[in-house]
């Protein structure tokens, strides 16, 4: 335990993005605040940054572009003009980099508790009551202490649901944490779900020489997002050698000599397939299970997310929840930090809501898929009159040059005001790009608004710009290449 101290203003416990944004967030109010997390890296050491820093979205993104720049290496770059030979992968590097990044980032969280005078306490904690906080370390399993606060935040995030009809081992039929882990690239790789998580480490394995095939039990491709950019994306990532099996639901993962031997069903019937590792990757549920005692009536619904009403207040009071434990939006690490630093604000005395209706998602993909808003089929089928202005990225100086064209800005506006309903973008750092968009439809701009906006050339911002332009007649009078 770090100090004596039992009694803080504010105690959180979780300390993944959401956790570590609402204690930082608590101490700069002047809260006293201490920070639970029970984290730990590969050698045993306390970490904090929770599932996203260390297996989830950071550790994924450093592989991703490691394996962005082996592709790029292989398959894009004697277009320019330059010849490299004798590429190689030293994947054991390569995860070292990753863990070492990670570490470093663990460590720069861990110096900002510090600077904020944080109590972090590296034990497992379970709520006993509106007030109370009991924890345990490892170090001693059977000893505990009882910690007490004004106010409580639960930011205990999620884990990857587990299929019963494929069994994890960690060797053959792994998870998306043991994937970001492997030690050798396989030769044939099959995912189940093609979900982000899904298509995120499928773009990681092909790039890196997998034979890679994603069976989805769904009919429909990324069926949240704008269909128009979802048939694009199937379209990109078909090209790029993804096997990509819709309707595959499977139903079956058995390993046996050094294989996993996957059957699933489709309209036609069964099938098997023979595969060097199974990555199960169909969805995540939350942390709840021993988060709070029994006597502590901590309300959650039939599928384990804790109930709160639109402040992120638990049914106890003084009791809060953020980021992926409630329904309150997507499970996003950024929207948990929004509602860390929300969650902070309330209890320093401010009111401060969430736009959830602006929350940007991104799939880190190459071309990377992002958008903020609404589709244009849900907006189609509330009746409401729209108007679309699309960009291609064959069209924009910047993409062309960088030899990544594939892909377009899509922006939907209301027809009675030319407000910003919906932007849907996949490019090449579409997830850059989508910041102006979020941006934009903060302050309620209009399409007009964005097209008279200056943007610099030759960027790949002109995409979004020239998408606003899309809504005037002779819009492309500023393209080229098409
Ligand atoms: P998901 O729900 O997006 O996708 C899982 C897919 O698995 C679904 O499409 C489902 O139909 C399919 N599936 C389930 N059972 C199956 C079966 N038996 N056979 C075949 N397919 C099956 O879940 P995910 O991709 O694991 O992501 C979990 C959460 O984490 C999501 O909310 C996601 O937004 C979030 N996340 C976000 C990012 C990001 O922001 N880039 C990255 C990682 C995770």
């Amino acid at each position: 335990m770090p100090n004596k101290q039992t009694h803080y203003d504010v105690i959180v416990i979780g300390a993944g993005p959401a956790g570590f944004a609402s204690a930082i967030r608590c101490a700069q109010h002047g809260l006293k605040t201490a920070c639970i997390g029970n984290w730990c890296n590969k050698k045993n050491q306390s970490r904090l940054g929770g599932s996203h820093l260390n297996t989830g979205g950071v550790a994924s993104m450093t592989l991703l572009e490691s394996a962005k720049l082996y592709h790029q290496l292989n398959h894009g770059i004697a277009k320019h003009g330059i010849h490299v030979e004798a590429i190689s992968i030293d994947l054991p590097l390569m995860i070292q980099r990753k863990d070492k990044i990670v570490d470093e980032i663990g460590h720069k969280m861990a110096d900002l508790f510090v600077h904020h005078n944080i109590d972090y306490i590296q034990a497992k904690a379970r709520l006993l009551n509106a007030r109370q906080v009991e924890i345990t370390t490892a170090e001693e399993p059977g000893a505990y202490s009882i910690l007490d606060a004004e106010h409580i935040i639960l930011a205990t995030g999620s884990a990857p649901i587990k299929l019963p009809c494929a069994p994890i081992d960690n060797e053959f039929i792994i998870d998306s944490i043991a994937a970001l882990n492997l030690d050798v690239v396989p030769k044939k790789l099959a995912i189940i779900g093609a979900g982000v998580v899904g298509l995120e480490l499928a773009s990681i394995w092909n790039r890196l020489g997998a034979e890679t095939i994603l069976l989805e039990a769904q009919e429909n491709f990324l069926s949240l997002l704008d269909q128009q950019i979802s048939g694009e994306a199937y379209r990109i990532y078909e090209h790029q050698g993804l096997d990509l099996r819709l309707g595959a639901r499977v139903i079956s993962a058995k390993k046996g000599n050094k294989k996993v031997t996957v059957d699933y069903q489709d309209q036609e019937g069964t099938h098997t397939l023979r595969v060097d590792k199974l990555i199960v990757a169909c969805g995540r549920k939350p942390n709840t299970g021993e988060l709070a005692a029994p006597e502590a009536d901590l309300l959650l619904d039939e599928n384990g997310y804790v109930y709160v009403d639109d402040n992120c207040r638990t049914n106890l009071p003084g009791v809060y929840a953020i980021g992926d434990l409630t329904l309150l939006g997507p499970m996003l690490a950024h929207k948990g930090i929004e509602e860390g630093v929300f969650v902070a604000e309330i209890i320093a005395g401010f009111h401060n809501p969430i736009n959830y209706e602006n929350l940007p998602s991104v799939i880190y993909t190459e071309p990377e898929i992002a958008w903020v808003g609404q589709t244009e089929q849900a907006l189609r089928a509330t009746g409401e009159a729209i108007k679309i202005g699309i960009y291609p990225l064959t069209a924009t100086i910047r993409a062309l040059a960088m030899g990544k064209s594939e892909g377009m800005v899509k922006i939907i506006t209301s027809a009675a005001n030319d407000k910003i309903l919906g932007v849907h973008i996949i490019a090449t750092q579409a997830s850059e790009l989508i910041a102006e968009a979020v941006l934009a439809m903060e302050f309620s701009a209009s399409s007009e608004d964005l097209a008279r906006t200056i943007h610099a050339r030759p960027t790949l911002s002109e995409a979004v710009h020239d998408a606003a332009l899309a809504f005037k007649e002779k819009a492309l009078h500023l393209s080229v290449g098409k």
